[in-house]
């Protein structure tokens, strides 16, 4: 590296230090290459860490402690008066963030990852424009990783203000519990958000288009949560156009057509949260040769190589899905694609969590995909009422099923979807025996600890077998 000078270069240059670009390169260091990062927001972690999961996650578990100590008399823990204090919790939240950040600088620092804040645009097949407060302008690289994430989709007539109209990222900065809000999007960041807010006492709206929310899961497990997320002060609206929001003395006019009628509602804040998209339009890629799919998207190979095999893309720019944990994969997958290792994103399945109460989770194929995908589906289910650790595990939430879904003929596991508490932790062991092509037999033989969540996995494979334990499983007539 040529340090000293307004141009400086390095095998590998990572632009974004997101989940997909920060991995990438502490992969690509610990493989012997010397590495770049170029970010133009100051904090590495991306959006993930800055303004996306970390902070929702933090503000989740606050807001469920604060409802939870209200509705544990039934365990005989009576808490008279409490009070949130919202720029304590905010404190509290930037900390997980900070300490976080630390942890990737303290790693970047011993791998000797240098990082320059800026923003990077191509001029050349081996070279990047940087502009910002760096005094470098020019890399040169030999390999380069595009990890640049995804913006928020933004609404005719809801222009984001920070005050009034807020997107995800103000919403995650909020210094008082708005009284009254419309959140605009029942995707999985429009749920978590309204039950958020809702616990903390806000009177929430939530606005979805469609007939439903999270429609991109399995719609048996997101009818448990559309029932219950009125109990924390939600209500959803279907079926909604918002149209616009207009500023008032006292909050916001939200006009919005519903039944063919137009409607107003007055809020004291909006929030807009009705999509992601892939940021790859300001990065000078039509200099390069490499064009975008029709979505946006960067396309990629297996290998995440772009048209032009030294440079590569992964996470949000990359394609469906829009998660971090894919991202994630992807920055290792790339990096030990530069070094020459037999590497790539072949990964069978992607699994989902979205952190209502109760939790969702859902991992390969509906009863429906695997039909349409040719299988002869089977499919089970089994109530968390008869798992003793769900009472413990949010003891207001109880009810909630896992469903698994196998070949008939040959046993494999095709895919699982649950609602109910925790059930993040246990999707983990369905995509592990995915994509080892394990059976339902296979997970029914394996001694799952008692008494926790994952039991769950291991009845639901008995059930589906026909000879669940903790639910009734009709036995064959005696002759
Ligand atoms: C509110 C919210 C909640 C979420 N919750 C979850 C969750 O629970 N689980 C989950 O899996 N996913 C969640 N996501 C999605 C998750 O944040 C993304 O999938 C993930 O951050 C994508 O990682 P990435 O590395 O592709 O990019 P990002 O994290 O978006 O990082 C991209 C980085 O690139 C930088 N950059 C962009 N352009 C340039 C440029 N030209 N030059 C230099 N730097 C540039 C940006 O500053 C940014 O730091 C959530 C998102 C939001 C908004």
């Amino acid at each position: 590296m040529v340090v000293g000078s307004l141009t400086v270069e390095t095998d590998v240059v990572v632009i974004g230090a997101g989940p997909g670009g920060y991995v990438a390169a502490i992969r690509a260091a610990q493989l012997g290459f010397e590495v770049m990062v170029i970010d133009s927001q100051k904090g590495l972690g991306g959006v993930c860490l800055q303004e996306g999961c970390i902070p929702t996650k933090a503000l989740i578990s606050a807001s469920d402690y604060a409802h939870a100590i209200q509705n544990i008399e039934m365990m005989g823990i009576e808490v008279s008066g409490h009070t949130v204090k919202v720029e304590k919790m905010m404190a509290w939240k930037q900390g997980v963030i900070n300490k976080m950040n630390s942890g990737i600088a303290n790693l970047f620092s011993k791998y000797g990852i240098e990082v320059i804040e800026g923003k990077a645009e191509f001029y050349d097949d081996h070279t990047i424009h940087i502009s910002g407060q760096s005094d470098i302008n020019t890399l040169k690289f030999k390999h380069a990783i595009i990890a640049t994430g995804s913006l928020p989709i933004d609404i005719p007539g809801f222009a984001i203000d920070g005050t009034h109209i807020l997107g995800s990222k103000e919403a995650l900065c909020l210094t008082q519990v708005p009284k009254s809000v419309v959140i605009i999007g029942g995707g999985y960041i429009g749920t978590e958000l309204s039950t958020v807010l809702g616990k903390l006492g806000c009177q929430v709206h939530l606005f979805e288009m469609g007939d439903r929310l999270i429609p991109m899961l399995d719609p048996e497990i997101v009818s448990v949560v559309q029932k219950k997320i009125s109990n924390f002060g939600v209500t959803p609206h279907f079926n909604v156009k918002a149209q616009k929001g207009e500023v008032t003395q006292n909050g916001v006019t939200v006009t919005y057509i519903q039944d063919n009628q137009t409607k107003t509602i007055d809020v004291e804040k909006v929030i807009v949260v009705v999509g992601r998209k892939p940021n790859a339009t300001a990065l000078g890629l039509e200099k390069i040769g490499i064009q975008l799919d029709s979505h946006k998207f960067i396309p990629v190979n297996e290998k995440l190589q772009t048209v032009k095999s030294h440079i590569y893309a992964v996470g949000d720019v990359a394609g469906q899905p829009m998660l971090a944990h894919k991202a994630e994969r992807q920055g290792k997958v790339a990096a030990e694609c530069i070094a020459g290792l037999p590497s790539a994103y072949d990964n069978k399945v992607c699994p989902s969590v979205v952190f209502n109460d109760p939790e969702l989770m859902s991992v390969g194929m509906t009863f429906d995909q695997a039909q349409q995908a040719g299988f002869t589906p089977k499919q089970a289910k089994f109530p968390l009422t008869a798992l003793a650790k769900s009472y413990f595990a949010n003891p207001s939430t109880v009810d909630g099923f896992v469903k698994l879904i196998i070949d008939e003929k040959t046993g494999l596991i095709l895919g699982c979807h649950g609602v109910g508490p925790k059930v993040s932790e246990i999707v983990s062991e369905v995509t592990l025996a995915i994509e080892l092509g394990a059976t339902a037999e296979d997970i029914a033989a394996t001694i799952h600890p008692h008494p926790t969540m994952s039991e769950s996995i291991m009845e639901v494979a008995d059930t589906v077998m026909g000879q669940g334990i903790h639910v009734f499983s009709q036995p064959p007539k005696k002759k």
